[in-house]
């Protein structure tokens, strides 16, 4: 698979501003290029991921709100737990960011509310950071195919003999001399 589509801004320079135009930013990433996210996958492989970023406000009594709008999806190789082989996984994000000044504090009663999350904005919004976090939001936190069988390896003798218990039993004992 080859995307040669040009690099989106990685930044938004004024988010909060972009919210109130109803701003649009569209493109691609490659999930394995994502620092933090890249720990999760199974193969380093090009993994594009296709993200729409939207402004969007809203009015209500207490003021004006200013959200962007997150979605992304793709298919992502992560690492089956059981068998430990390739597990293919389809992503889908689909998060509203509530923009907060960095100099204002998040607001409590917004956390307790899941359509969408606060966010800490300035100037130079980092777009990247911002969907590498919603993916890793996303992921399963142990994936397993629906039928596979755990590697032969896992069950070694040692694991099964009546000293094993024993054994382990003194490990976790503290010493005494
Ligand atoms: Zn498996």
């Amino acid at each position: 698979m080859s995307h040669q589509q040009n690099d989106t801004p990685a930044t938004i320079a004024d988010p909060f501003e972009f919210a109130r135009r109803g701003g649009r930013i569209e493109g691609v990433v490659d999930a394995a290029g994502l620092p933090r996210l890249i720990d999760m996958l199974r193969s380093t492989a090009s993994q594009p991921v296709g993200y729409v970023v939207t402004g969007e406000s809203e009015k209500s009594a207490l003021g004006e709100k200013l959200f962007l709008h997150v979605q992304a999806g793709g298919e992502l190789v992560l690492g089956c737990q059981r068998c430990l082989e390739e597990l293919p996984y389809v992503v889908d994000v689909d998060a509203r960011l509530l923009l907060v000044s960095a100099d204002e504090p998040l607001p409590d009663d917004e956390l307790e509310d899941d359509s969408h999350d606060p966010v800490h904005a300035g100037r130079d919004f980092d777009v990247r950071q911002a969907l590498e976090e919603e993916l890793i939001l996303a992921l399963p936190l142990a994936p397993v195919h629906d039928v596979c069988d755990a590697p032969v390896e896992a069950v070694r003798d040692e694991d099964a003999s009546p000293f094993a218990a024993l054994k382990s039993l003194k490990r976790g004992k503290p010493d005494s001399q």
